[in-house]
């Protein structure tokens, strides 16, 4: 067994004066069964512990270090820009630059303004799509997590599936009747709600991949329906791509799938592991975002020259040739590992991955929707965790989240976790 004194001991001074002892509900380890351990500090895709112990990180700050902890590029990019100063809560050459690549990268989006994280985003761009269709209603589906705004706070994935929240009280029930929260990858469900009530909703919101209930892809069709209806009856498709954008593909899920949403919201690798969001979308959508249109929205810090300038790094680092190609092998060859080392081990095992995010489900069925993801072996995801920490491997701590690989990771770390995994599956 590790040793954890130092991380026990900084977990109960932490109880005292932060609830949960943590600044974010999954973080405290809960539902495993475990208790957080404390980061001293990491590097490349090491993440080293209050104790001194090291593991190989998959979280990855959950999802934008994905070209691990400390790139050379992202730190001095930081430090040079240090130089200048951190927040000047003015304009600077480091949004254009940025939202110029943004731009270029992702196919729908035309216009895009800077925020300070995946919430304020997805917030954002409900607030813009009720603005610009005078409509109140938005479509979500379960088990995807958008933030934690109000609105969006129903059958919501991520920590509030992970601690079997059914909303959050200090939500008002006025605030939620506007949302309906449908099933994931129901096609036929989906297109009666939009001939039911189509003419009322402002917009559909959905992760193109979901990557909060574990990783759900979509299935074929799916999105095509999201595309169609929504076109059909004047209503804006909002694809999440927080998690997926950057990540699936430079272009995110919607160059990888070939579907073209109204609005985007971004986070996470944008920021290169500063706190950021964006949302961007066509341009007459985006013109209606005050002060060239009406809809508020506004934030001290959003442009912070620091975030853009790790982000703006990162996406250079990840734009080159055949970063993807590798990302995806490195990936590929983990998945397979930990599926091989299941099925020799006789535990059924389901994993889902679209590019350098994966999930795996402790069931032998296959994962279309939050239902199925609910249903799967929970305690057998708990031990297993545990006993992948105890060997030196960091991953989420929960099934309901992913689980990402960095360029950081080489093949022979993938060894080491596939060996890893080998032991632990039979000892379950
Ligand atoms: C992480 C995430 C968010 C929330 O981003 P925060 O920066 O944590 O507020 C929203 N949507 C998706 C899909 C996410 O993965």
């Amino acid at each position: 067994m590790l040793n954890h004194n130092m991380s026990l001991k900084l977990y109960k001074r932490a109880l005292e004066k932060i609830p949960g002892g943590v600044n974010s509900p999954v973080r405290a380890c809960k539902s495993v069964g475990a208790d957080p351990v404390f980061i001293d500090r990491a590097d490349g895709c090491f993440i080293f512990d209050a104790d001194g112990n090291r593991y190989i990180d998959y979280v990855g700050s959950w999802g934008p270090l994905i070209v691990g902890h400390r790139h050379p590029a992202v730190i001095e990019a930081i430090e040079s820009v240090l130089n200048r100063g951190t927040s000047f809560g003015a304009p600077t050459d480091l949004e254009i630059e940025l939202a110029a690549m943004v731009i270029e990268a992702v196919p729908s989006v035309e216009m895009v303004r800077m925020v300070n994280s995946g919430t304020e985003a997805t917030m954002s761009a409900i607030r813009l799509a009720r603005g610009v269709t005078g409509r109140d209603t938005v479509v979500k589906f379960d088990g995807c997590y958008h933030g934690h705004a109000d609105t969006l706070l129903v059958e919501a994935g991520s920590g509030v599936a992970t601690l079997s929240i059914p909303g959050s009280p200090g939500v008002p029930k006025s605030f939620v009747t506007h949302t309906l929260s449908l099933p994931y990858n129901d096609v036929e469900g989906f297109k009666k709600v939009m001939e039911r009530d189509g003419e009322k909703i402002a917009c559909v919101i959905v992760e193109p991949v979901a990557g909060n209930m574990g990783v759900v892809p979509p299935v074929p069709g799916f999105l095509e329906a999201l595309r169609e209806e929504t076109e059909r009856h004047g209503s804006i498709l909002i694809f999440d791509e927080v998690m997926t954008g950057f990540r699936v593909a430079y272009g995110g899920a919607q160059q990888l799938y070939g579907i073209s949403p109204d609005i985007t919201t971004l986070g996470k690798i944008i920021g290169g592991g500063m706190p950021v969001g964006a949302y961007g979308g066509r341009r007459e959508i985006m013109e209606q975002v005050a002060p060239q249109g009406s809809v508020y929205q506004a934030g001290t810090l959003s442009g912070n020259p620091v975030a853009m300038a790790a982000g703006i790094a990162t996406l250079k680092e990840i734009k080159r040739p055949g970063f993807y190609d590798n990302l995806e092998n490195t990936t590929a060859q983990l998945v397979d590992g930990l599926t091989k080392a299941a099925r020799q081990a006789g535990i059924s095992v389901t994993v889902d991955r679209v590019g350098s995010m994966a999930g795996l489900f402790f069931t032998d069925r296959t994962v279309k929707n939050f239902n199925d993801a609910k249903t799967c072996d929970l305690d057998r995801f708990s031990s297993y965790y545990r006993k992948m920490l105890n060997s030196g491997i960091y991953l989420a701590p929960s099934q309901f989240e992913a689980l990402f690989v960095s360029s950081a990771h080489t093949a022979e770390h993938i060894d080491t976790t596939v060996a890893a995994a080998e032991k632990v599956f039979r000892e379950l």
